[in-house]
């Protein structure tokens, strides 16, 4: 007897049918799966120059070494910090679609424009380090959503991932609400090195792949650990970052 696969060829213009693309953000259907419909993608924030060249925050003019206050008075663990958008309605459905929605799919959408930021690298000579969740995270969510776009990002640029060079040493509380400070607090001690850690760094640009920049706590600690862990450059590039801080 013949086995007909499921979706096959034949099945194929009946299940685009009854499946058309729909928008990443608002839903509405698209010409092509994975993209944006044009409203959204009009209403897109993009974040650019001119910047600091280290943490990325804009800045009212390029500087002369295109530094931030912040960053000159207390240079962070990593050279350079980036996010596609600024935090808005497009940034967060699509980011909040992947994480509670399970919208697996939108980490691919996600990581097409991440890579963007990428600067120049060799991918010899570098690695994307996702930020780990926690373990019971992970069980309730069933994934990792930082380590599901880093994977997409390998398969488009050719760097490989390394899943557990970085561990979450604690859970930590959900992070929503509060300040500057308290997050800082909150994050410090949250993460650990795998002990082989310092062979798999050395003489490595390491790109952290995360999904919000809020404060930029849980990222720099992260990077801080990666710089220690003998990493020869540290990276962080976001899908989105929140950039007026309430506190
Ligand atoms: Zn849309
Ligand atoms: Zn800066």
């Amino acid at each position: 007897m013949a086995v007909i696969p499921l979706f096959g060829a034949a099945f194929r213009p009946l299940l685009d049918y009854a499946l058309p693309p729909r928008c990443a953000a608002c839903g509405v259907i698209v010409h092509e799966t994975g993209t944006l419909c044009a409203p959204c993608w009009r209403s897109i924030d993009f974040l650019g120059e001119p910047q600091c060249a280290v943490c990325g925050i804009e800045l009212p003019s390029a500087g002369e070494d295109g530094q931030c206050g912040a960053c000159l008075a207390t240079p962070p663990p990593y050279e350079r910090a980036r996010a596609v958008m600024r935090y808005g309605e497009v940034a967060r459905t699509v980011a909040h679609r992947l994480k509670y929605a399970r919208r697996v799919s939108l980490a691919g959408v996600m990581a097409t424009q991440i890579a963007r930021l990428l600067g120049e690298v060799e991918p010899d000579s570098a690695i994307l380090v996702p930020v780990p969740l926690h373990r019971w995270r992970i069980w309730s969510r069933g994934f990792n959503q930082s380590a599901l776009i880093a994977r997409h990002m390998s398969k488009r640029t050719g760097v490989p991932v390394e899943l557990d060079l970085l561990r979450r040493a604690r859970n930590t509380p959900q992070l929503h609400g509060l300040g500057r400070r308290e997050r800082a607090r909150v994050v410090q001690g949250a993460f650990a090195l795998s002990p082989n850690a310092p062979s798999r760094l050395a003489g490595k640009t390491a790109i952290l792949v995360d999904d919000i920049w809020t404060t930029g706590a849980t990222a720099t600690a992260c990077a801080s650990l990666l710089r220690r862990g003998g990493a020869a450059r540290v990276e962080i590039l976001c899908w989105t970052r929140v950039t007026h801080s309430d506190d």
